[in-house]
């Protein structure tokens, strides 16, 4: 059995879930498989744990956060190499991947208390005898379930802004990355060893499904479109709120007035990073005439020069080969023409980077998430056409434009939940900017100011602090004080504007 198995396909011995290399299937390391009475377990050990950390205040979870988060920096480098024994990510890339995470939770942590902190409302005319005020409370547990992908960067961004709005988070890693899952809730034990604040609960996707089951106040998750539908349908039964970071096909738009040679750099890492296997990675890139030839002649040149095994590394989950290699062969089925790489690029378990040109719009490369090292470059008449292109899909995460006249007024008119404009990703590395999408790319936000409301609930209180004029909210009113409460509402409401 053990034979057949593809390198990086993780499996289950004797209760422990196994974890290899996707290019050399070398194990990476073990951990025991939670089942469902685990997973409940887990759950009320956090329900404790939460009411404790909760009780910390601001001040005191900002203090243990940043604590943490000088530890993940100190051991960045553990924390890659790790990494790259689990899901085979160069080195760099994991390193550069735990920077964007750390800079997110320094920023959940600093800016918790401005944010969810409790604030008086403006007084209103009406209702002017009592003072409001918001305030936002823990919602009690946050369950994080995560990919493989960036098995650091996407747990950490809910994981952080549940623990600054005061959660408990019970965490379920992807069966592909459950020691970099591990060690992130270890290196949380040491800083925080009193109550199990942060913990793991680790197997195989009915895990992630009891996860869903197990009571907690709300689910953060990250993964496939079609997963994502199938947490939000076990979610339903009980009405547990849901966050779906889900899949991508991120357009890159180059206009006439574009930097060619930044662009095709930021082309060939947006596209190429971690092998292609990025939600927020580019796809797709259409580009105006005028600098067409330009710009794909600069990607050929750029892209050409990676190395594989080296800049590109494996693909982490052996199935999603048989995606890439299908996507390419349709492309090229279909009258594409593979001006790098191509059919003979997929050499499991590496795939040399691809650009695809003349690749028809209703090939697989163009309408459904690749997650390989691929990039088609369609040419387009302007950037109306770039715009219509690049809506045309079902999902909405990111995207990028490169321009400088009109580049700021094309971005807007994408329909992603993010864009960067004369760069690619920048959006993930700011621990201000939320981070979610559209469509099929689910809804909800993970960082900045959004991400940290995501995780806790808005409360309103009232304060009375004078008499009320007018006896609105009472039996105890009389027929003349009626007869005000009509005129002062015309009063009020009844002009035009
Ligand atoms: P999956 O959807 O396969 O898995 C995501 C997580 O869900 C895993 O931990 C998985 O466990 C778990 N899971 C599987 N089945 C269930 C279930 N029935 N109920 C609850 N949880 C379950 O995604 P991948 O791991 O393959 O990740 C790649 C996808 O993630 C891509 O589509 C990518 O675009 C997307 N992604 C989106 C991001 C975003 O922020 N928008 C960021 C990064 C990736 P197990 O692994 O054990 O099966």
């Amino acid at each position: 059995m053990t034979a057949t198995r593809a390198p990086g396909m993780p499996y289950v011995d004797d209760g422990m879930l196994v974890s290899t290399n996707p290019a050399t299937g070398a194990e990476a390391g073990r951990v025991p498989v939670a089942d469902e009475a685990a997973v409940a377990a887990a759950v009320e050990r956090a329900r404790t744990a939460g009411a404790w950390w909760a009780s910390l205040g601001f001040d005191g979870r900002r203090e243990r956060l940043l604590r943490w988060r000088a530890l993940l920096a100190e051991r960045i480098e553990q924390l890659a190499d790790l990494s790259h024994l689990e899901a085979g990510k160069p080195v760099i890339e994991a390193v550069v991947e735990g920077g964007a995470a750390i800079e997110h939770l320094d920023w959940a942590a600093r800016n918790a208390k401005r944010v969810l902190g409790p604030r008086r409302t403006r007084t209103r005319l009406v209702l002017a005898e009592h003072v409001g005020h918001v305030e936002h409370q823990p919602y009690g547990v946050i369950g994080v379930i995560g990919p493989w992908n960036y098995p650091i960067e996407t747990p950490l961004g809910p994981i952080g802004g549940g623990l600054a709005a005061g959660n408990a988070v019970v965490f379920k890693p992807s069966e592909y990355t459950p020691m970099v899952g591990q060690w992130l809730v270890e290196s949380f034990a040491e800083i925080v060893p009193e109550h199990p604040v942060l913990q793991a609960v680790q197997g195989l996707g009915d895990v992630g499904a009891a996860l869903c089951r197990s009571g907690v106040d709300k689910i953060a998750f990250t993964g496939s479109t079609a997963t994502g539908k199938k947490v939000m349908a076990a979610c339903a039964e009980t009405l547990t709120p849901v966050v779906i970071e889900a899949g991508g096909k991120d357009a890159l738009i180059v206009d006439a007035d574009a930097d060619i040679a930044a662009a095709a750099q930021a082309a060939v890492w947006g596209a190429m990073t971690n092998a292609g296997q990025t939600c927020i990675g580019i796809e797709r890139a259409y580009v105006v005439a005028p600098v067409y030839d330009e710009f794909v002649n600069a990607v050929v040149a750029k892209a050409g020069k990676l190395e594989v095994g080296v800049d590109i590394g494996p693909i982490t989950m052996p199935a999603q080969i048989d995606t890439i290699r299908r996507h390419i062969d349709d492309a090229l089925a279909r009258g594409g023409r593979a001006v790098l790489g191509g059919a003979g690029a997929v050499q499991p378990p590496f795939v040399a980077p691809t650009v695809l040109v003349d690749v028809p719009d209703d090939a697989a490369a163009v309408r459904e998430e690749t997650f390989g090292p691929t990039l088609t470059i369609t040419k387009v008449a302007d950037a109306d056409e770039a715009v219509a292109k690049a809506n045309a899909s079902r999902y909405g995460l990111g995207g990028a434009v490169f321009g400088k006249a009109n580049a700021v007024r094309i971005a807007r008119r994408l329909r992603s939940g993010m864009v960067s404009v004369n760069g690619t990703l920048s959006f993930v590395g700011l621990g201000t900017l939320p981070f979610g999408g559209v469509g099929e790319s689910g809804f909800g936000r993970i960082h900045g100011e959004e991400g940290l409301r995501e995780f806790s609930v808005a409360r309103a209180v009232t304060v009375r602090r004078a008499p009320s004029l007018l006896p609105t909210m009472t039996f105890e009113r009389t027929p003349a004080q009626a007869k005000r409460i009509v005129k002062a509402l015309k009063l009020l409401y009844a002009r035009k504007p």
